[in-house]
């Protein structure tokens, strides 16, 4: 029996495109959710893992599968439906999993055979044996269950092509911001895998950089601080001689003995959601766990630099409360901050969140011709009506974000900054493609908005300005 696992590429967004910018290489890692289905297939199965961000084989020329499985986030969903085309033309049935599927069960179900939603390991097994008896169901619907039921991924099936390997410690993350689908896809309560199957895992990766997926590594409460450590020390121990980013919440700066437990277990950089420059901001996200104790994020992020790990902020432009000038005020505050990189993205309405709720209730769902525009939700264009923000405004105001953070003199003083704490040049490495990557990926952004936004005008007319 043959297998095909896909995961599609965007087909606008630069930074999931390795061949169009080689930089891109440094930022995208191996789609994890896949591996994890081939973890779970019996090995009577033949599996290909394809990954259409590192190119696009020619499927026509391939052998006809018994199963093609297809994951998806949003903004791959268009072109997930287009391969799930292209294998059905062939007589193959076609699985769709991930959060959009989840998320938008009816849409998918008209353009695949059978859909997965949630969580795959409960229900993967049956779906395979259901092609077996040819007997595949139109919906299997996955479990939130404890974690030690991920069986390892098959880091094998995907051995070149990459500079990060993944992997996941944990799911689920006990906040629960308006924008994010974690809490609806994988629930509010905080699960994690054993300290010890963890550890297998690392071990079976041949990158020597990987990025640890988990949407929140370390929790926020002190029970999640105490298993972070342990697991830490764990990695200490084992000696495995990796180096690691990872997400978390700005509360890793509070705990100076997990900072030091991080950065000895091999972790090079974290990736942290400021979200907003103002109170109101984060109280409109519903992140004010950002805020508790009257943080200092400057206070914070240094702590934070000072263990030699270096800091991505994130940022989102087009709440209710920005206005013009927004751009100069993320860049002053990334600037103030010192974060070493600054990720910008435009408040994007993801259907299964609140704030898709929130938006779709009052009309304010803007590029709503799906599924063709959901290759717009990659929180890289706007795709809502802003409260106070044109389209062009916003655009213009992450320019000015991005011309003032990444300008070259910046660059050069973080990279000479970051030299002079760590030991590591690969951190300054890191950096440098960092920031040369988003500024580039900016601006192919830029120009593809400006084409989609000239191709807006009759929609504009037609549904108000926005
Ligand atoms: S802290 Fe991060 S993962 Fe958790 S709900 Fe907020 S955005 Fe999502």
């Amino acid at each position: 029996m043959r297998l095909y696992l896909i995961n599609p590429r965007n087909s606008i967004v630069s930074v999931t495109n390795v061949k169009g910018n080689r930089w891109n290489q440094y930022r995208i890692w191996k789609p994890l959710g896949l591996l994890v289905v081939a973890g779970l297939t019996p090995p009577e199965w033949e599996i290909t893992v394809i990954d259409e961000n590192l190119g696009i084989p020619d499927y026509m020329a391939m052998p006809r599968p018994d199963l093609v499985g297809i994951t998806a986030f949003t903004s791959q969903a268009e072109r997930a439906y287009e391969v799930a085309g292209v294998f059905q033309g062939r007589g193959a049935p076609v699985v769709m999993g991930g959060i959009h599927a989840t998320m938008c069960l009816e849409e998918a179900s008209k353009w695949v055979d059978a859909v997965v939603t949630g969580e795959a390991e409960s229900v993967w097994v049956q779906v395979l044996e259901d092609v077996r008896q040819g007997d595949l169901k139109r919906i299997y619907t996955g479990m939130n269950q404890e974690m030690d039921k991920v069986p390892v991924a098959r880091h094998d099936l995907l051995s070149t092509g990459y500079h990060f390997g993944s992997i996941q410690t944990t799911r689920g993350c006990p906040l629960s911001c308006n924008f994010c689908s974690v809490s609806a896809f994988n629930g509010r309560r905080y699960r994690h895998r054993s300290i010890e199957k963890v550890i297998t895992e690392f071990k079976r990766i041949r990158e020597e950089y990987v990025l640890i997926v988990d949407d929140n590594l370390i929790g926020t409460r002190k029970d999640h601080i105490a298993r972070a450590k342990e697991m830490f020390r764990a990695m200490i121990k084992a000696d495995l001689r990796k180096k690691w980013i990872c997400q978390v919440t700005i509360n890793i700066a509070d705990d100076e003995e997990l900072l030091s437990l991080a950065a000895k277990a091999g972790c090079l950089g974290v990736f942290i959601g400021f979200e907003s420059v103002t109170v109101e901001g984060l109280i409109e996200v519903h992140k004010k766990f950002n805020i508790q104790k009257n943080r200092d994020f400057k206070a914070s992020v240094e702590r934070i630099r000072g263990h030699g790990i270096m800091v991505a902020g994130s940022f989102i432009m087009g709440l209710d409360v920005d206005r013009e000038g927004i751009g100069q005020q993320i860049a002053d505050a990334a600037n103030r901050y010192n974060v070493d990189i600054l990720n910008l993205l435009f408040l994007t309405p993801f259907p299964g969140t609140r704030l898709w709720g929130k938006m779709e209730s009052k009309g304010r769902i803007a590029a709503n011709s799906f599924p063709e525009d959901w290759k717009y939700y990659t929180l890289t264009f706007p795709v809502a009506k802003y409260n106070h923000l044109s389209w062009a405004e916003m655009l213009s105001e992450m320019s000015t974000c991005y011309r003032d953070y990444y300008s070259p003199l910046r660059i050069l003083r973080r990279v000479i900054d970051v030299f002079r704490r760590s030991p590591n040049p690969i951190s300054a490495l890191i950096l440098i493609v960092a920031s040369i990557s988003y500024k580039r990926n900016h601006r192919t952004n830029f120009e593809k908005f400006q084409k989609f936004n000239l191709s807006m005008d009759a929609f504009q007319s037609k549904k108000g300005k926005i």
